[in-house]
């Protein structure tokens, strides 16, 4: 280090310690970049490339006044950023000015901007292995909200946890496996930082109190560390971590969630189109954020369910009180990100603007939610605190149109402060007796011309333009500048009133400031207030938002079933209809008891299988979250965990459209659930060959049949299943309606019992218009196969029923071609269980695999004859 200069080794000293981190080094008015930083910031924010000390140092900078917008998009990039300023007084300083760090902003830990998506929440998470399971800490720290919660899955299945949450970056422990912060980094584009373990302040200890184990603190405490080394402040904001029991909620594996398009689409991965997207009628931006959370947990308690039902009832019954609710919603800005700003010590006045009118807005929502007349909503409006001496605080203490700008003064009320308003009155009458000087001053000189006017540079002057220079006093006035036609001049009296006023205005900013930092703190300690205000207003809307969708879409009020009876009339998917006309939605039933568990569906592609299966679990997570139900009678039981899988050709999206993965994933699902659990397979099988994927799929449905139990619907091409039906007592198949008129394919999208008679996938191929000749050529090669079926039709049945009613899927024992497959009781096969192994020398054993080998050539020769004189 020893050519550098002091400076250069400063620098150096400070970003050995923020590697992973774009260092701002404040020099005057600008943030320096140095080095590598340098040369990666100038490309990445397209900034002029520089250098110092004789070109030895690349160097790249940005003003300080506008570096929030180039720190965002380095942000927005994944990258960190570490803010360094001067920490002391360059005034009063010994040599090199001392800088510091004063904060890491990061992509999850940014509090204010455009990056921050108001009805999203802006996680950060850690991650912790933990015996057998993940331990995942999650906060938002623009809200202050914490939470942990232990899931027993795959690394895979955490990252899809994690995406699906929307966090922006995670913070595992240093010594985590490097494959798996690869599969983080590369495939789910997080950040990632490795977590340095620290001693916690006090506060900090205590917000993880209600955790109640060393190893669930442990999680907490890897993202608080991480928090409290970046941030470097003192993070008051920070609410107590909640333990989320996974068991308290329906579960939803994060594939299931992908693939019923919960919170986005699975292939655009857009809210628009998702069940958020449509139940989003929520007013406050806290309001959809609860509403996220809330989709992403359904309850299991049917209390609380009922609950929440019929408030929705209410809000639906009662339309204007609804409707009045809405608009003082309206007026509600967010408390919690509010909160958030005031403990991080950048919350401006106008921001303290939008709290009090939050806040004035509170003592009406309660009325009107008392008007409501309903105990849960009486409850609700008791326990809201409108924080009335905040309010008043407020409303004293600044002003309705105050500046951004927290430094220049015109915040503070008249009245607020005696101090102030002396100030303000030695400024004012100054300015009064300046006004009045003008005048006294044209009437001595006799110049009507004569002006007083103050500037930043010269202060308060008197000009006189040179035409009447003759006039002046010269005695008393100074000249202090000459301009091309006029002379400006200061008088000993004008200089002392100058001071008066400059030097009250200047204290009088000051003081400002001192008090809008006092009135801030005293904000600061109705923080948890403000919190726990800010969740009863989310829970408010959410609910009310629930009784606008409900409304407009003709929902209906389900019926919790306690008998695992799932009775639905005219039931929609909600989101498929919102998308399209909703009267060309066909509306279906669905009905399934103890006796029912199982629906086999088939019909063709495209008539809406999918639909019709996620109809059910969309339904079931509507009643959960206690919303009413896209029906005209819904009937359902509380599930425990919903599934969804999909078959491997369908799953294009994650660019994983692999059989293991699909066969995977149909693992877990029978491994988790239950018998209150439901489950949707689509299509599964069908992502290897035909006889693998029929057995596979039969044997998936006998074994829910017998060892689960879990209420599900299966749909699939194979209509051999369908037979199915007279095996397993409680499944029964139901059928997508599709019609043949004039040789064209059309869709009834209507379910009903039975099986379908055939497939239609040439009909849909030629919707999706592939070449007349090909679709020919299909139809052809179609009908020679349904006649060589015709030959085997025969023995199709006995094909699927094996043996004494057992069902199989060999092969079929074909009698008049050579055989193909071996069959166990083939003469080789014959011949091998009777060699005596251990007793052959390696030399027997050689020359006896060779005959075997050679009789199975000769059975081959024998086939392929067959076939050529049989074509
Ligand atoms: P499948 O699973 O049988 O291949 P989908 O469920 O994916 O078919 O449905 C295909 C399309 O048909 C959907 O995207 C939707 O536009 C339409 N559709 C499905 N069900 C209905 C319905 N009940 N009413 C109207 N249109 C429907």
């Amino acid at each position: 280090m020893a050519e550098y200069t002091p400076m250069i080794k400063q620098y150096l000293s400070i970003k050995a310690d923020y590697q992973d981190a774009f260092l701002f080094f404040r020099l005057g008015d600008f943030y320096e970049l140095f080095f590598d930083d340098a040369l990666k910031a100038s490309q990445e924010l397209e900034i002029t490339l520089t250098s110092r000390d004789g070109g030895k140092i690349p160097m790249c900078g940005v003003p300080h006044h506008s570096s929030p917008n180039y720190i965002g998009q380095l942000i927005e990039k994944g990258y960190k950023v570490a803010i360094c300023e001067q920490v002391e007084d360059p005034k009063t300083a010994k040599g090199v000015v001392k800088r510091d760090v004063v904060q890491v902003i990061t992509p999850g830990t940014i509090m204010e901007g455009a990056l921050l998506d108001e009805k999203a929440n802006n996680f950060i998470a850690s991650v912790t292995p933990l015996h057998n399971s993940f331990g995942i800490a999650t906060c938002d720290l623009s809200t202050g909200q914490n939470a942990v919660k232990v899931l027993q899955e795959d690394w895979k299945s955490v990252c899809l946890e994690l995406q699906s949450l929307g966090v922006k970056e995670v913070i595992v422990p240093k010594d985590m496996n490097e494959e798996r912060v690869k599969l983080l980094e590369e495939v789910y584009q997080f950040t990632v930082s490795k977590s340095i373990e620290i001693d916690l302040p006090d506060n900090l200890h205590t917000i993880m109190e209600d955790l109640d184990s060393n190893e669930v603190q442990l999680v907490g405490k890897q993202l608080l560390s991480y928090l409290v080394r970046t941030q470097k402040r003192s993070l008051d904001h920070l609410q107590k971590f909640v333990f989320i029991e996974t068991n308290a909620y329906m579960k939803i594996d994060p594939n299931s969630k992908r693939n019923l398009e919960l919170v986005e689409t699975l292939r655009q991965k857009q809210k628009k189109g998702s069940l958020l997207w449509l139940l989003d009628q929520t007013v406050t931006a806290m309001g959809g954020r609860m509403l996220k959370q809330w989709i992403e947990q359904p309850l299991l308690d049917s209390k609380s369910i009922e609950e929440r039902l019929t408030i929705v009832e209410s809000f639906m019954r009662q339309f204007f009180n609804r409707e009045q609710i809405r608009e003082q919603l309206k007026e509600v800005y967010d408390l919690e990100r509010l909160a958030g700003k005031v403990a991080y010590g950048n919350v401006n006045a106008r921001d303290l603007m939008q709290l009090k009118r939050s806040l004035q807005n509170v003592p009406s929502l309660k009325d009107q939610l008392l008007d409501m007349d309903h105990p849960g909503l009486t409850d609700r409006s008791h326990n809201m605190n409108p924080c009335e001496e905040l309010t008043n605080l407020l409303d004293a203490a600044v002003h309705e149109d105050a500046p951004i700008s927290i430094r220049e003064g015109n915040i503070i009320k008249n009245g607020f402060n005696n101090q102030l308003d002396e100030y303000r009155n030695a400024s004012v009458n100054g300015k009064t007796w300046i006004a009045s000087l003008e005048q006294s001053e044209r009437e001595k000189t006799g110049i009507r011309s004569l002006k007083i006017r103050f500037n930043r540079v010269f202060g308060y002057y008197i000009e006189v333009t040179k035409s009447n220079l003759h006039l002046i006093d010269e005695q008393r006035y100074e000249r202090k500048q000459t301009l091309a036609n006029a002379e400006r001049f200061i008088t000993p009296e004008l200089k002392e009133k100058e001071d008066i006023i400059l030097e009250a205005e200047e204290k009088s900013i000051e003081l400002e400031y001192e008090l809008f930092i006092e009135v801030r703190e005293q904000v600061k300690k109705f923080i948890p207030q403000l919190q726990a205000l800010a969740k009863q207003i989310s829970e408010i809307d959410v609910l009310q938002a629930f009784a606008v969708v409900s409304e407009e879409g003709q929902y209906c009020k389900p019926i919790i079933s306690n008998e695992k009876v799932i009775r639905i009339e005219a039931g929609r998917h909600p989101v498929v209809e919102q998308m399209m006309d909703r009267q060309d939605y066909v509306s279906n039933d669905v009905r399934m008891d103890q006796n029912r568990g199982l629906l086999l569906i088939t019909g063709p592609n495209m008539a809406g299988k999918s639909t019709y299966m996620r109809q059910v679990a969309l339904s079931s997570i509507l009643l959960q979250i206690g919303c009413f139900v896209p029906a005209d009678y819904a009937e359902l039981p509380l599930f425990d965990q919903i599934f969804t899988r999909i078959g491997a050709a369908d799953d294009l999206a994650g660019g994983q459209s692999t059989f293991m993965v699909e066969m995977m994933e149909t693992q877990y699902a029978l491994n988790h659930a239950t018998d209150r659990s439901l489950l949707l397979l689509d299509e599964i099988g069908r992502g290897t060959s035909t006889y693998d994927g029929m057995s596979l799929a039969q044997s998936i449905i006998e074994y829910i049949h017998e060892f689960i139990g879990a209420k599900t619907l299966f749909s699939t091409h194979y209509h051999e299943l369908t037979v199915l039906e007279d095996q397993l007592s409680r499944l029964e198949n139901i059928h997508v309606k599709a019609i043949e008129e004039e040789g064209k394919v059309v869709f009834l999208h209507k379910v009903e019992d039975g099986k379908a008679d055939r497939s239609y996938g040439i009909h849909v191929a030629e919707l999706a218009q592939l070449p007349p000749k090909l679709i020919e050529r299909a139809n052809a090669l179609l009908k020679d196969f349904e006649s060589e079926k015709g030959k085997n039709i025969a023995h199709s049945e006995e094909k699927v029923k094996g043996d004494n009613g057992q069902l199989s899927f060999f092969e079929p024992s074909q009698q008049t071609k050579p055989q193909k497959i071996i069959q166990s009781d083939h003469p080789v096969l014959n011949q091998l269980k009777e060699l005596e192994l251990l007793s052959m020398t390696p030399l027997e054993a050689m020359n006896t695999l060779y005959n075997l080998q050679m009789s199975i050539k000769q059975g081959k020769q024998e086939e392929a004859k067959w076939v050529k004189s049989n074509n």
